[in-house]
């Protein structure tokens, strides 16, 4: 029996990318980078315009407990300090012009570090929770005392459409995955690691087994785990590896576990091995208007601009009126030509035919939404200068027909989305709540417990947007201290 929690959903998973080898994006000429990655405060600005800066060089450091480093993904010079927008609001960010010399500014290797050691070294290197979440992973780790962990997770459910990323790293750096899982073990003082893999990835599981025989790693076990949507959500994957229930507003830790994701597992190895701070990340590039989708190496700080020209995605509102030029210009030949010039005239018209041809195409597979993240959880971007952060597992660009498009309905009470929401809401009365400016009935209901992970949206056959519902309601929670 598959091994499963209650509740979610089934979307198209349209993993387009899952045999494609991860591959190093061109470094941008410029990159932009944001000084929040993280949950937290933002780090504080710790160099200026002009400053030569090393790939790891500190740009601006961790402002207390609950914040990350932030380095520099580049060699160059800092060319600018301003603020941008992005999906969450304005945010200052460096703006580093590259010189293409890779010059590095890494750390020394730790061999057989203490606990205290790794803690610190995670911080250092400002490694954060590379799931999507962005929790200063060394904060993560700092358990209170009296809360006795025993249990690791490891998080390989990569549970949302489109994206490969974790899938590739896992076949790809095993053997990194385990040592760094290893090391976030050593610094919880646990001896127990469960990495929890969908059983749509046999593959990883197998290369991941297959390196815990070799290596004789006793203490680490792989567990296949129902493929269902949202299979990877922190409270979901805990109850299906270990049925223990993280009680409403409280913390895996309280249960005994600490979860990490893959790629935060690779980076701490990378870290506490390499002595590499975090200045890249690999990303899953997809979506119907990308021609050469596949997983990434990026630079952090990588604008979406830069990704969309590598990776040629159709965002082609330039290409169209370039096209529309053309037939026109065509069009204008053939007027002034006479009758008795009938080979060019068809010549001509044969042009203006495939050149039609095109621009529907283009039309078709034009991008429309640029998304940070799966399309269930992820964020829209606000625009194509937005940039890639230590929680950017994708970017999708996505065309007209992958997005949906029809306007919501009314609800028709057929309750769906109660069925499939993971954590027992009644959405559709968070909903009402909402619309109502009842703050106090959307608490009432469970808002503050959503994991915000759309599958409520994903089943409503209204069409209702009941995520916006439920963030909005989080929010004005939280803003009136409800
Ligand atoms: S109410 Fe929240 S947790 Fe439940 S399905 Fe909707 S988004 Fe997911
Ligand atoms: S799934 Fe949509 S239509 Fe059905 S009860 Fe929920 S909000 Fe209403």
């Amino acid at each position: 029996m598959p091994i499963n929690f209650p509740g979610g959903v089934y979307p198209p998973n349209k993993k387009f990318t899952n045999k494609k080898y991860i591959s190093e994006l061109t470094p941008a000429a410029k990159v932009y980078i944001p000084v929040v990655q993280h949950v937290g405060k933002p780090a504080k600005i710790c160099v200026k315009e002009g400053d030569y800066v090393k790939i790891g060089a500190l740009l601006a450091s961790a402002d207390g407990a609950v914040s990350a480093n932030i380095f520099s993904s580049v060699s160059g010079k800092v060319v600018g300090i301003e603020n941008r927008q992005t999906s969450n609001g304005e945010v200052a960010h460096i703006v580093i012009e590259n010189d293409f010399t890779d010059q590095t500014e890494f750390l020394p290797r730790l061999t057989n570090p203490t606990r205290e050691e790794i803690l610190k070294r995670i911080a250092d290197c400002g490694i954060v929770g590379m799931g999507g979440a962005g929790f200063p992973t060394a904060a993560k780790l700092d358990v209170p005392k009296d809360d006795k962990i025993d249990t690791l997770i490891i998080n390989g459910a990569e549970c949302e459409p489109y994206i490969t990323s974790d899938h590739r790293i896992m076949l790809e750096y095993p053997e990194q995955i385990l040592k760094g899982a290893k090391y976030i073990a050593t610094a919880l003082n646990v001896s127990n690691i469960i990495i929890g893999v969908e059983d749509n990835k046999d593959d990883a599981i197998e290369t991941l087994n297959k390196i815990i025989n070799l290596k004789n790693y006793t203490d680490i076990k792989v567990v296949s785990l129902k493929t269902k949507y949202p299979q990877g959500a922190e409270k979901q994957l805990i109850y299906s590896l270990t049925k223990r229930v993280v009680p409403a507003c409280e913390l895996p830790f309280k249960v005994g576990v600490v979860v990490n994701n893959i790629h935060t597992a690779l980076s701490v190895y990378y870290a506490v091995w390499e002595g590499q701070p975090l200045y890249r990340r690999v990303v899953t590039v997809s979506g119907g208007a990308v021609k050469n989708k596949g997983n990434y190496w990026v630079r952090l700080g990588t604008a979406y601009k830069d990704i969309l020209n590598e990776c040629k995605a159709v965002n082609l509102h330039e290409n169209i009126k370039i096209i529309q030029d053309s037939i026109r210009e065509k069009q204008a030949q053939i007027d002034k030509l006479s009758k008795s010039q009938s080979k060019q005239i068809k010549q001509l018209k044969s042009e203006i035919k495939n050149l039609k041809k095109e621009l529907d195409y283009i039309k078709t597979a034009q991008c429309v939404m640029i998304v940070n993240g799966g399309p269930m959880m992820g964020e829209a971007a606000k625009s194509i200068e937005e940039a890639v952060t230590a929680t950017t597992s994708s970017v999708l660009f996505l065309t007209r027909q992958e997005i949906n498009n029809i306007s919501p309905s009314q609800c028709i009470n057929c309750r769906k989305c109660a069925v499939v929401c993971p954590m027992k809401l009644m959405p559709m009365f968070i909903d009402l709540a909402c619309i109502a400016g009842d703050w106090e009935n959307a608490k009432k209901y469970g808002a503050v417990d959503c994991i915000l992970c759309g599958c409520c949206s994903y089943i409503c056959p209204a069409k209702r947007d009941l995520v916006s519902s439920m963030k909005k309601s989080k929010r004005m929670i939280a803003k009136r201290g409800i």
